[in-house]
C-alpha cells in the first residue's frame, strides 16, 4: 500500500498504520536519520500542549504521516500524564475539524481534489457501524450530520455510547438526561460528531505510555528533555487541584492507609503516594502533616523527599506511576471496576479525574476546606467528607 494523502490527514486510522507497515519504515533509522520526521513529531506535541491542536500538516505526506508514530514516542518518553492526556485531547480536536470540514465539504470533484473521509467510513474505522443508525434509516458520506446537524437524529447503541462518553464534561451527557428507547440513545448530528471525537481520542491514548527501545530512547533524548521544560514552565502538573480522598483509586488509598497506621513502606510505595499527593495540588505542609502520624516517616526526610519529587529541589517535576509500573511494584491494590472499565488500567491519576468527572460539583468537599471549618480537628485527609462516600473508611481512619 502506497502512503496516500488521506493515511497523512489521519495518521491514527488502521488503514495509516498498514501503510506505515508496508513502507518498511525503521523507526530507529528515521528519527536517526530524518529530522524533518522528527521535527514535525516534535512541533505534534508542542501544539498539543499550547494551543489544543496539532497544528498545520506538512505539505509532504510522508513525513506528516511519520511524524505521528514519533509524536508518540517523545510523548511516551515524557512519560507525564497531563501531556499524555492533552495530547490525545489535541490529535482528536485536529480530527474532529478534519472530519467536520469533509463531511461538509459538498464540492461535485471532493474525491478527485483532495482526500476527504466519509462518515461510513469513520463509523467503520471504530466498528460502531453496527452500533450507530441514523433515525432516517441511512448513514450517508456524512454531509447531512453536518448541513442539518439539528435535523438528523441518530441512535446509538447503550453500550457504545457510554464507552464513549466516559470521560465526557457535562451533565447532557448523563444516561438520565437521555431520550433512551430499546437500548439505544438517540443523539442529535452535532452530538455525534463530539462521539467521534472521543472515539478517536480513546484509539490515540491507546497504548500510551509506549514501552521506547533504547537506541530510540537516546537518539530523542534532547527533545524529550525540552519538552519537559516546556511542560514545566507551563505548569500544568497540578491542574486538578481538589483533595477528595474517598474517590482516590484503591491502590493510593491503600497506601495511604498504610501511612495512618505507622505501617512501613517501601521506597516505590512511598514515591507513588507522595508524587499522586503533589499532583493532585497537595502542598509539602500538608503532606508532611499526613506522614508524621507514620513513625517510620522522620519530618526532615519527608520533607526533602517531597520537595524533591514536586520538582522544588531538583529538575524534574515527578509524576506518580502508570498503572503497570504500579502492578509491577505490587502496589496496584484493590483494583475495582473502574480501574477495569472506565481507565483501562491505564494511570491512577486517570481514575481520580474520572471520579471528579462523574461526581456532582456540589457533593464536594475538598479535604483541606473542611480541615480548615472543622478548626484541624482532623490531621486525617479520610475523616474528609464526599456525600458518595461509599466504604467508610473514615471509622477505620480515626486518629
Ligand atoms: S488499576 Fe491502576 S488505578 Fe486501579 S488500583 Fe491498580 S494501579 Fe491503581
Amino acid at each position: 500500500m502506497r502512503i496516500e494523502p488521506i493515511h497523512a490527514r489521519y495518521p491514527w486510522r488502521g488503514e495509516s498504520r498498514q501503510a506505515v507497515g508496508e513502507a518498511g519504515v525503521d523507526l530507529a533509522a528515521l528519527v536517526a536519520e530524518d529530522a524533518a520526521v522528527v521535527e514535525r513529531g516534535v512541533e505534534r506535541v508542542v501544539w498539543a500542549l499550547e494551543d489544543g491542536a496539532v497544528g498545520d500538516s506538512h505539505d509532504i505526506d510522508r513525513i506528516e504521516l511519520l511524524s505521528y508514530p514519533v509524536a508518540r514516542v517523545l510523548v511516551s518518553l515524557v512519560d507525564e500524564h497531563v501531556l499524555t492526556r492533552k495530547y490525545a485531547e489535541a490529535e482528536a480536536a485536529t480530527a474532529f475539524e478534519r472530519f467536520t470540514a469533509d463531511f461538509a465539504d459538498t464540492t461535485e470533484f471532493k474525491s478527485a481534489s483532495k482526500p476527504r473521509l466519509t462518515l461510513r467510513e469513520l463509523l467503520a474505522e471504530f466498528d460502531l457501524s453496527g452500533s450507530v443508525r441514523a433515525a432516517d434509516g441511512t448513514v450517508g458520506d456524512g454531509s447531512a450530520v453536518v448541513s442539518d446537524g439539528a435535523s438528523r437524529e441518530f441512535h446509538v447503541e447503550v453500550g457504545t455510547y457510554l464507552d464513549l462518553v466516559a470521560d465526557q464534561r457535562g451533565d447532557e451527557w448523563r444516561l438520565v438526561n437521555r431520550a433512551l428507547a430499546d437500548g439505544e440513545v438517540l443523539v442529535d448530528g452535532e452530538e455525534l460528531l463530539t462521539l467521534l471525537r472521543q472515539a478517536v481520542r480513546h484509539r490515540v491514548d491507546d497504548g500510551l505510555p509506549l514501552s521506547v527501545p533504547e537506541t530510540i530512547a537516546d537518539e530523542l533524548a534532547e527533545e524529550a528533555e525540552n519538552l519537559r521544560e516546556r511542560l514545566s514552565e507551563l505548569d500544568l502538573t497540578r491542574d486538578i487541584d481538589t483533595v477528595v480522598p474517598e474517590l482516590f483509586p484503591p491502590c493510593m488509598k491503600h497506601l495511604l492507609d498504610q501511612v495512618q497506621q505507622g505501617d512501613h513502606l517501601e521506597h516505590h510505595s512511598r514515591f507513588a503516594i507522595a508524587s499522586f499527593l503533589t499532583s493532585i495540588g497537595m502542598t509539602t505542609d500538608e503532606i508532611v502533616d499526613i506522614f508524621e502520624v507514620n513513625p517510620g516517616f522522620g519530618e526532615e526526610a519527608t520533607r526533602y523527599q517531597v520537595d524533591h519529587i514536586r520538582g522544588a529541589t531538583s529538575p524534574t517535576d515527578y509524576s506518580p506511576p502508570a498503572c503497570a509500573t504500579m502492578q509491577s511494584y505490587g502496589d496496584c491494590i484493590g483494583k475495582d471496576e473502574i480501574c477495569k472499565d472506565e481507565i483501562n488500567e491505564s494511570h491512577p491519576l486517570n481514575y481520580y479525574e474520572h471520579q471528579l468527572d462523574e461526581a456532582e460539583e456540589d457533593d464536594l468537599t475538598d479535604w483541606r476546606e473542611a480541615r480548615e471549618d472543622g478548626d484541624g480537628e482532623s490531621e486525617d485527609p479520610e475523616d474528609g467528607e464526599a456525600e458518595d462516600a461509599e466504604d467508610g473508611e473514615a471509622e477505620d481512619a480515626e486518629a
